[in-house]
């Protein structure tokens, strides 16, 4: 037994790691993610594939929708409480907007992964 197999999920990064700071499921190694909220095809030091087990399709609209209609509440109530000008608004929500979606999109894709990984038995 090679050593390091009995402790084998010692290491290995949690959801909110795996997510925020693209580690390997499997590894730790840095570079899950190739774009925003696109995964990498594999890992650059263990090998495992990460783009065959993407969610794709409707499923993240499941992950979109509900944060969207949170952002526009939010917008609503911000502008209820502070009148921003115009341009204020569009370089706040310019800003806040992409990165809260990538960043559920980012966790959702990140909990599939690791379900799809550890149902076949490759964490
Ligand atoms: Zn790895």
């Amino acid at each position: 037994m090679p050593e390091g197999e009995s402790q084998k999920t010692k290491g290995q990064p949690g959801i909110t790691q795996a997510a925020l700071f693209g580690l390997c499921p499997r590894c730790g190694a840095k570079g899950l993610w190739a774009g925003p909220a696109a995964l990498a095809e594999r890992c650059s030091a263990c090998a495992l594939e990460f783009e065959r087990h993407e969610p794709r399709g409707r499923g993240m609209y499941l992950v979109v929708l509900p944060v969207t209609i949170l952002l526009v509440l939010a917008a609503l109530k911000l502008d209820d409480i502070i009148r921003l000008p115009v341009w204020a608004l569009l370089g706040l929500w310019g800003v806040i907007v992409p990165l809260v979606v990538s960043a559920a999109l980012r966790f959702a894709k990140t909990i599939a992964l690791m379900a799809r990984l550890d149902k076949e038995g490759l964490l």
